[in-house]
């Protein structure tokens, strides 16, 4: 009787929602939910499934079939997907299933069943998923009752999966703010001795160059110390200046027509002076251009490009006691270019392989204080190739050596004999030594600068040019 039957409802209801609170995870609710629709309705084939908007399909949750077992299917093309759409009920037969599928053009996926009835799982108003009992053999198997018994348990159900996807969200967002937590102290802790190293250096350095009794052979070297020391923390500005534009989205692309052969020419020169600097001369180092000159122009970010050979082959610099290093470019293929930096060092392991490209993340912590760095290099190399469209990728085993490689879509220039364009850099650059080639005896400058020890060094810089300069803090004393 109806009474009968609403007192089931009830009882189910109260079961479910009890289970909603003891169960441990959404299969064991699921489960009992088969359990108690079964004293209603026929449950033989039952399945739950949610639904993917990026992807359009629809992903099985929970199944028990006489038939089928799919484990993603598009919804576009299922009659589930419809019931997705159109975010209501279905109940239909044999018929009304082929009749409905030929008006909206689509397939039935797996067996065909002589009644089917479908219940949308709705969040605030978006459908998360559906809800489905078929059989195969009873045309009569479900009626409105069961689609209302149905729509009720799709309820409970629902306000579990919220549930357990906030408690999945919340300890997603606690294990990402302490990882990151974690990372900021390294990166700290890193930063401090990145920083303190050269700052102690040039400190102490020029105090010493204060002593009138130093001798000139002193004088030079000490000078040496404070320029390399300065070069360090220059970089690791920039670095960070570099990473920070990145990761805020600042960060702009400026193409230009880029000869290839001059411009890895000069990176092996200045990397050569590098492997001099760190007493590496032992290390072979190889350029391989395939291209010949005149034919070797690219339309690229001459910037990112230099830089990201030069973070790459300051690695292979540092992580290779012996053996070689060798760099250069592919010749191109299928639209694109693909560079490489391969050294026979001491290699990443593979469980590293991704981690290295993170920001503030180094394959070895351990190896931190026999290698120094900050982690930021190859960050920094992904995200300025991200900018142009590139990827980057490595191979490598520990103890063999490592190889870098990343293609840029391959861009001819228009006129293949434009001379290459200079392009600024970004953030602070060396200083130039072209003043000691200027006479400006005859030129007045003004300078204008506020800060005492720049103005010093403008001072010095423009003395050998004999220029006559003029001297303000700004522009209202001028
Ligand atoms: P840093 O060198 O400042 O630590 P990077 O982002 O440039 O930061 O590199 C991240 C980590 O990847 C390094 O700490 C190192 O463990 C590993 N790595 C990078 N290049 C090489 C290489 N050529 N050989 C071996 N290990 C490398």
């Amino acid at each position: 009787t109806d009474r009968k039957r609403a007192e089931t409802i009830q009882q189910i209801q109260y079961r479910i929602a009890q289970a909603a609170v003891s169960s441990a995870n959404l299969q064991d609710l699921l489960t009992v939910t088969r359990n108690e629709l079964s004293k209603l309705i026929d449950t033989s084939n039952f399945f739950v499934a949610f639904f993917d908007k990026g992807k359009d399909t629809l992903r099985e949750a929970f199944s028990v079939d006489e038939k089928d077992e799919i484990d993603e299917w598009p919804a576009s093309q299922s009659l589930s997907g419809l019931v997705v759409k159109k975010g209501a009920t279905f109940l239909l037969r044999k018929e009304e299933i082929e009749q409905l599928l030929t008006e909206n053009h689509i397939q039935l996926i797996g067996a065909r069943a002589e009644c089917w009835l479908g219940v949308p799982l709705t969040d605030e108003n978006v459908v998360i998923g559906i809800m489905v009992v078929q059989s195969y053999d009873n045309p009569n198997a479900f009626d409105r009752f069961s689609a209302h018994l149905m729509e009720i348990l799709s309820h409970e159900l629902v306000l579990y999966i919220r549930r357990e996807r906030a408690e999945k969200d919340l300890v997603a967002a606690k294990a990402h703010a302490e990882e990151s937590e974690r990372l900021k102290s390294a990166f700290l802790a890193n930063m401090s001795h990145e920083i303190r190293t050269p700052m102690n250096a040039i400190v102490g350095f020029a105090d010493m160059l204060l002593d009138p009794e130093i001798l000139p052979e002193e004088r030079a070297q000490f000078s040496g110390i404070i320029k390399s020391s300065s070069d360090d923390l220059l970089r690791l500005i920039n670095d960070i200046l570099d990473i920070s534009r990145i990761e805020s989205g600042n960060a702009a692309v400026d193409k230009g027509e880029i000869r290839l052969n001059g411009l890895l020419t000069e990176i092996e020169l200045v990397t050569r002076q590098k492997l001099a600097r760190s007493g590496k001369t032992h290390l072979d180092l190889e350029l391989r251009m395939p291209m010949p000159d005149g034919l070797d122009s690219i339309v690229s970010d001459v910037y990112i490009l230099r830089q990201v050979f030069n973070n790459l082959l300051d690695n292979a610099i540092k992580y290779t006691p012996s053996g070689h290093i060798i760099f250069g470019y592919e010749i191109p293929a299928d639209g694109r270019i693909v560079f490489y930096v391969t050294d026979t060092g001491i290699g990443i392991d593979p469980q590293y392989h991704d981690v290295v490209f993170k920001t503030f993340r180094q394959a070895n912590v351990a190896s931190h204080h026999q290698f120094g760095g900050t982690g930021l290099g190859l960050a920094i190399c992904k995200g300025s190739l991200e900018l142009l469209g590139g990827k980057i990728s490595l191979d490598s085993m520990p103890g063999r050596g490592t190889t870098f490689r990343f293609s840029l879509t391959f861009e001819r220039p228009r006129s293949l004999n434009r001379p290459i364009r200079l392009q600024s850099g970004s953030g602070i650059t060396e200083p130039s030594k072209a003043s000691s080639f200027f006479d400006w005896a005859d030129k007045k400058i003004i300078v204008v600068e506020d800060e005492p020890s720049n103005l010093e060094y403008i001072k010095r810089l423009l003395a050998p040019t004999k220029a006559r300069l003029f001297m303000c803090e700004n522009g209202a004393s001028l």
